[in-house]
């Protein structure tokens, strides 16, 4: 395929994928980011901590001495970003955990979450500044999904994308960039997952998505605007390549893998965006996150 440039600059087009922790990248919007290195855009996936509290999900697995989770997690990141040809660089701070239990236990010393955030955000516009990326990916103001590095990501994101280009802002950290359009993923939406769940059951297979989309509906968490959605099919073995590298996050009998992809690409070829902020004119509904960039 062609190298795909900007014809402003005739520099090549950059996206920046950010995420909370190792995998994250592989089950949010991976398939898309490896259409672009496929299109000659430069993609870099920038993973704000290092994954250390992460619990092991695959039976295959015993306990893990937590001693050597980031380590594990650092290798399984590199095979994962292999297999989506993206770059990949680590902001180095640390995994806050999932909280659980009622009430929720306080957050460990140091982490994440509790990073104030002029601090937290430093390391990102310097990769910004560095990167020069045209577009941003990050996550919704929820996060998402209830975890706190996925809000803490967020926060991030957002205010790297203001700042990045203000020589008033985080100075000493390179030469100013203004990236052009920010985006927040979207993973399973409601309507994805009524769509692989009637699949399955039409196809009489059992479907492990039908307890998720009734506790979906019963917690009436309001469904994010979709304004972007990128055909990418033909990259989901991509994209499995990369979950399956994460190899003690994900579970290869898990609901990731539960739809024939045969099924999946028919169903749902495509990852969702929400285009959250752009300094250039786009025209609403996209299916290409550098319209108006180009
Ligand atoms: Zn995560």
């Amino acid at each position: 395929m062609p190298e795909q440039q900007n014809h402003a600059t005739d520099e090549p087009l950059r996206l920046m994928a950010v995420h909370a922790h190792p995998d994250d990248e592989s089950s949010k919007g991976a398939a898309t980011t490896a259409r672009y290195v496929a299109e000659g855009v430069e993609v870099l996936v920038v993973t704000c901590t290092g994954g250390e509290r992460g619990d092991v999900l695959n039976p295959q697995y015993g306990p893990l001495d937590p001693e050597h989770m980031g380590e594990i997690r650092r290798a399984e990141m590199a095979a994962a970003a292999a297999a989506l040809g993206v770059r990949q660089q680590w902001l180095g701070f640390v995994d806050s955990g999932l909280p659980e239990g009622d009430p929720l236990p306080p957050l460990p010393d140091g982490c994440f979450a509790l990073v104030p955030l002029e601090e937290a955000t430093a390391p990102l516009v310097e990769a910004v500044r560095a990167f020069r990326p045209h577009v941003i990916t990050t996550y919704d103001p929820s996060g998402g999904y209830p975890h706190p590095d996925h809000v803490m990501c967020h926060r991030v994101s957002v205010e790297a994308f203001a700042a990045a280009g203000d020589p008033q802002r985080y100075p000493g950290l390179g030469e100013p960039w203004t990236p052009l359009k920010l985006y927040y993923n979207h993973g399973f939406s409601l309507a994805r997952l009524r769509a692989l769940h009637e699949a399955l059951v039409e196809a009489g297979r059992e479907s492990p998505f039908g307890d998720w989309i009734e506790s979906r509906v019963a917690r009436e968490i309001p469904e994010r605007q979709v304004t972007t959605t990128i055909r990418c099919e033909q990259y989901f073995p991509a994209r499995d390549d990369a979950l399956r590298a994460h190899a003690t996050q994900i579970d290869p009998d898990g609901f990731f893998f539960a739809i024939p992809r045969s099924v999946e690409a028919a169903q749902w070829p495509t990852e969702e965006f929400e285009l959250a902020e752009s300094r250039v004119p786009t025209t609403l509904p996209e299916d290409d996150l550098f319209a108006g960039v180009r």
